[in-house]
């Protein structure tokens, strides 16, 4: 096992690592750029370096300034968490050259899995069900009119390099497509530095249904059913919740056991969750994220396995904590991300929280790094923290997250706890009849009405 960890990250996410090392007794080091000194990870983390101004690009993506501080602090692994540098198959092979553990899939997958073209000929050899699309990335020389009239509009053109919903637009009809493309390749270029396009079917009312796995490396890997994050704001989550509403326990083991085999032939590594669409009983893969998500707690809630504390075994050698078989989902469990900005316009409102107070309660769960007197800094994310609660069924589930809203108190900052709270009400989300379209509709009509 490892003996010092360095934590690449900031805000929930290094404080939720910090807790899955102190529980294995593995000693752990904080970095952070000087708009972080103050910072809650930084504060419990047993040694803590300054790696750099506040933006992220001279601080938690600075590759050299992190090599120094596991070379001063004599940490003998990385763990990424998301965002940042947890998908950047470069540090994992940069780590390995200076005999540093990357918590994390091995690099060849990461970066197979970090071009979506690869990512889906990949998973269509793997028996993977796909969107349907054009065959590789679509680019001047092609007829992309004929393309998308085979595949058959409304169409999507999306970015190679995707991700955060950037490089993606709709075209509804042949007129649409030129322009779609080329803003779709500009925003890739300038977001990604890659401006690769490819064209998908754009489908009309889907959800969005991921399936965690996990993997050994060594051709063992198992599936711990899925995720539901239909609720989405320009292509991003808000809600996640598992089991998914509409999914049948048959569906569940039929996409599982198909993931579950792709990660075994594969020889994956760790964490990983492949998310797919999902239309008229139909699953359509869309990509794979090589990393923790956002969204783990969700599983971890249901399956009462620690998926970050699994991450680090697994990445010192270790063997999957159970076999497929003895993977239970027990209850339910739903996840708002709760944002420091206005929660009808969605404008970042960074600032100092003036009074915070965390519900409690059987059944919930809080992951924020956030404090009373804590300042938002500007330059991040708007991640105030997540609430995760679970209940032995649904109704429980969505009873515990109305009482466990109207608790929670976040002055001091606009957040989008207005939002859950009316949202936690709606009759849709109560009867889990909704799709990814779902919530930006909801929300046009209540702009509409004001
Ligand atoms: P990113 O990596 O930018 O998050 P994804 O491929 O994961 O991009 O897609 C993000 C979201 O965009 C999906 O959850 C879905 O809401 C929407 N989306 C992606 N592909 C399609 C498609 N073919 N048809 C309809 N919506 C799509």
């Amino acid at each position: 096992m490892f003996e010092k960890i360095l934590i690449a990250n900031r805000g929930e996410i290094a404080l939720r690592i910090l807790r899955a090392c102190k529980e294995l007794g593995i000693a752990t080091v904080a970095v952070h750029s000087t708009a972080d000194a103050d910072a809650m990870h930084v504060r419990l983390a047993d040694e803590s370096v300054c790696i750099g101004p506040p933006a992220s690009k001279d601080s938690y993506l600075n590759i050299p300034s992190l090599l120094a501080a596991c070379e001063i602090t004599g940490a003998d692994a990385v763990h990424p968490g998301y965002g940042f540098l947890s998908e950047n198959a470069r540090f994992a092979e940069i780590l390995a050259d200076h005999n540093l553990q990357f918590i994390g899939p091995k690099a060849e997958h990461i970066r197979l899995m970090g071009d979506k073209i690869e990512a889906k000929k990949t998973a269509k050899r793997l028996g993977i069900p796909v969107v349907p699309g054009s065959d590789g990335g679509v680019g001047p020389e092609d007829d992309a009119i004929a393309i998308a009239r085979k595949i058959g509009f409304p169409v999507l053109v999306k970015a190679a390099a995707g991700g955060g919903g950037r490089g993606m637009k709709v075209a509804q009809t042949e007129a649409d497509l030129l322009m779609a493309l080329s803003t779709a390749s500009n925003e890739a270029k300038a977001a990604f530095g890659d401006a690769s396009v490819y064209l998908e079917k754009y489908l009309q009312k889907p959800r969005h249904i991921e399936i965690q796995v996990l993997g050994d490396g060594r051709g063992g890997a198992l599936h711990l059913g899925e995720r539901d994050c239909s609720l989405q704001r320009r292509h991003q989550k808000v809600w996640e919740e598992g089991p998914s509403p509409i999914l049948s326990p048959e569906a569940r083991a039929r996409i599982g056991g198909i993931c579950a085999k792709a990660m075994q032939d594969m020889q994956y590594l760790g964490v990983g969750t492949i998310e797919f669409l999902y239309e008229d009983g139909e699953f359509y893969f869309i990509e794979m994220n090589t990393r923790i998500q956002v969204e783990h707690p969700v599983t971890e809630m249901i399956t009462d396995i620690d998926l970050v504390l699994e991450q680090i075994r697994i990445a010192a050698g270790g063997d999957l904590p159970c076999t497929q078989d003895e993977v239970n989902i027990i209850g339910h469990s739903i996840e708002c991300r709760i944002n420091a900005e206005n929660p009808e316009t969605f404008r970042p409102s960074p600032g100092t929280i003036t009074q915070y107070h965390a519900p409690g309660g059987l059944g919930v769960r809080i992951d924020s790094a956030v404090y009373q007197g804590y300042r938002i800094p500007p330059y991040y994310d708007s991640l105030v923290g997540k609430l995760i609660v679970h209940g032995k069924n649904r109704p429980e589930c969505l009873m515990r997250l109305r009482r466990a809203l109207d608790e929670i108190v976040v002055d001091g900052v606009e957040t989008t706890l207005p939002l859950f709270r009316a949202l936690a009400r709606e009759s849709d989300i109560i009867e889990g009849d909704y799709h990814i379209h779902w919530l930006e509709q909801y929300l046009a009509g209540k702009a509409a009405k004001t």
